[in-house]
């Protein structure tokens, strides 16, 4: 009999319990070295994680760190030993549906871990959605567009490269906003390298940097007057700390942008309370999650704090849960990033994701709405001891 608070449709079907708990790592080959402050990129590792659900779904989600453990504690390995030893004995037999009440389990049991919590949560609202009919836009709240605006990161370390690089993006309509990874050089040199690429682009390119944290604060003073003369519109996490953030922030004619400094709701409140931000760089993984990153993006609406959607160079399946949870704030006024599989030579999906008039566009189906390119996964995981051979694979598709 239907009860007045159980609506019928819920009694109807047995609730999926997820019954197995599939990890594996896959190594794919980058289409350029990508320097960062802290690491120079030659290739991208994600940890897939696949839950099985008693009613046949599958979610799959993704784990991806920036350097191995150069950006963070969490590792592509790690992560794989934390969800196969920690994760698994808490989500064998729970309900899959039940969302919020799993991550709270493994928020209890539990401590950290917020790029593996990601990719847990990622699966289960894949399999969710797939168990409804939903994209999982629609499952977070339903989205406020439906395609995000691309930066692309330049990134080889070499000015007229990067160059190059940008006039190809611009003549193929993939990307107009433009983000530098600074910070290895002297800041005179860096500002320089800046400098000329936005004297290059002129107005056909927006033109943004990304430090990472790699200046002291009396280097981010010099630097931030400098970037301002040389038509730099923003700057992301300058110096490390947050009250030194907070310090820079209003001194300067350019937007500060918090990114390491964000690790979820309450750095982003704590961050929020000192006025440590002109914007936000809002990070699924980071954020611990789909739903902690709509939780960061409320503050920052909140606060006055302006939006934008980060990257931890995942890969198509992490891009992809980024766009859906991006796709549902209110905001986003400085657009997105959404670039990690364009950085990848291999394609692991049967459709390619589609880039295109500088945007990306997210997908309708249900669930994260992509399909699993299975063959070319399996060729690529690291346990099947091919990885070895992959670097000669197709060449480097970045013109087009
Ligand atoms: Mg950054």
């Amino acid at each position: 009999m239907q009860s007045m608070d159980t609506p019928q449709h819920l009694h109807a079907a047995a609730p999926a319990l997820i019954d197995r708990v599939e990890t594996f790592l896959v190594d794919l080959p980058t289409i350029r070295p990508h320097q960062l402050s802290m690491a120079t990129m030659n290739g991208q590792t994600l940890m897939l994680v696949r839950l099985y659900c008693s009613d046949g779904t599958v979610g799959v989600g993704e784990g991806t760190t920036i350097g191995g453990l150069a950006y963070g504690a969490e590792s592509p390995e790690g992560m794989k030993l934390a969800i196969d030893t920690y994760f698994a004995p808490l989500l064998l037999g729970a309900d899959a549906s039940l969302i919020p009440a799993i991550m709270a389990r493994l928020n209890k049991a539990i401590q950290d871990n917020r790029f593996a919590k990601c990719a847990i949560e990622t699966a289960l609202f894949d399999a969710l959605g797939q168990r409804t009919g939903l994209p999982i836009s629609q499952l977070l709240g339903g989205r406020a567009r439906e395609s995000l605006p691309i930066a692309w990161t330049l990134a080889s370390g070499d000015t007229a490269k990067d160059i190059d690089e940008a006039e190809r993006m611009l003549a193929a309509r993939r990307h107009k906003i433009f983000k530098l990874k600074i910070g290895r050089r002297e800041v005179e040199a860096d500002v320089a390298h800046v400098a000329a690429i936005k004297k290059a682009l002129g107005d056909r390119g927006s033109v943004r940097v990304d430090v990472n944290m790699a200046w002291s604060e009396l280097e981010a003073q010099r630097g931030l007057a400098g970037l301002v003369d040389a038509g730099c519109e923003l700057v992301e996490q300058p110096v490390a700390s947050a009250p030194a953030l907070a310090r820079l922030k209003g001194k300067h004619n350019i937007a500060i942008m918090a990114d390491e400094s964000l690790t979820g709701p309450a750095s982003a409140f704590a961050l929020a309370r000192i006025g440590g931000a002109d914007v936000f760089a809002i990070k699924i993984e980071q954020s611990g999650g789909l739903r902690a990153a709509q939780q960061v993006a409320a503050i920052g609406d909140a606060a006055g704090i302006e939006l934008y959607g980060g990257t931890m160079l995942e890969g198509a399946i992490g891009t992809i849960a980024s766009a859906h949870a991006f796709a549902t704030f209110r905001e986003l006024q400085w657009g997105t990033e959404l670039f990690g599989p364009l950085l990848l030579t291999e394609e692991i999906l049967a459709e390619p994701l589609q880039y295109q008039d500088f945007q990306l566009a997210i997908p309708n189906r249900p669930g994260l709405g992509i399909v699993l390119d299975e063959e070319r996964v399996q060729y690529f995981r690291r346990d099947r001891k091919q990885g070895a051979t992959v670097t000669a694979a197709r060449p480097a598709t970045l013109a087009g």
